[in-house]
């Protein structure tokens, strides 16, 4: 049986691909992530998603649409901080594409790597999940990646693998905060308020 797996970086889906293949579904890889920026770090974190499925034998789908539609759903929350209604928005985004995307592709279930993160809130993603199998049909697989080890076993596996591990969430906004954090507020090429909706 068939899941598509909406994949968040190379690291998170390496614990993710591991047991739902124990369970014995096969994951189909979809990269969709219109939050990452700048675009230098979206091949990035692409290019070891695709090391990952070639390494491991993976249908891989990468989906560079979508990046207005993210914006236009974080609007007016992009300076709330990491674990706040924008997160929430923008998980909600990539995880209703997926449901669509299973949809539209035949496939049965849905699922995601987010829930590896110990940054991510699993109860909040798992109900979205199960709002969105209601409002598509398309069923959700409930998961905690990150429960009995999990994110260590990312850790350990994407290093076996080479994987690249990034250091900030994803979005632009993300980046400034974690610069902030570490004192390091350093130019980011873009404006953080508003500004353009082209992708750097
Ligand atoms: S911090 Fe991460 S989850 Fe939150 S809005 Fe940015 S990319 Fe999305």
């Amino acid at each position: 049986m068939k899941v598509l797996l909406h994949v968040c970086c190379a690291p998170d889906a390496t614990v993710a691909v591991k047991r739902l293949r124990q369970s014995g579904l096969e994951p189909i890889l979809y990269f969709y992530n219109p939050n990452i920026e700048p675009i230098e770090e979206y091949e990035k974190r692409l290019e070891a998603t695709k090391l990952l499925a070639e390494a491991w034998g993976l249908e891989l789908i990468e989906d560079r649409s979508g990046y207005d539609e993210w914006k236009d759903s974080i609007k007016g929350l992009e300076n709330l901080g990491e674990r706040s209604k924008r997160c929430e928005a923008c998980i909600a985004h990539r995880l209703k594409k997926t449901a669509l995307k299973a949809l539209s592709l035949g496939v049965e279930f849905f699922c995601t790597t987010l829930t590896t993160s110990p940054k991510k809130d699993s109860k909040y993603i798992n109900s979205l999940g199960k709002k969105l199998e209601l409002e598509f049909g398309v069923k959700f697989l409930e998961a905690d990646f990150k429960k009995q080890d999990g994110f260590k076993q990312s850790v350990e596996l994407s290093k076996a693998l080479g994987l690249y591990r990034q250091n900030y969430c994803g979005c632009i906004y993300s980046l400034k905060e974690k610069q902030l954090r570490s004192g390091k507020d350093e130019t980011v090429h873009r404006k953080i308020d508003g500004g353009s909706s082209q992708r750097l």
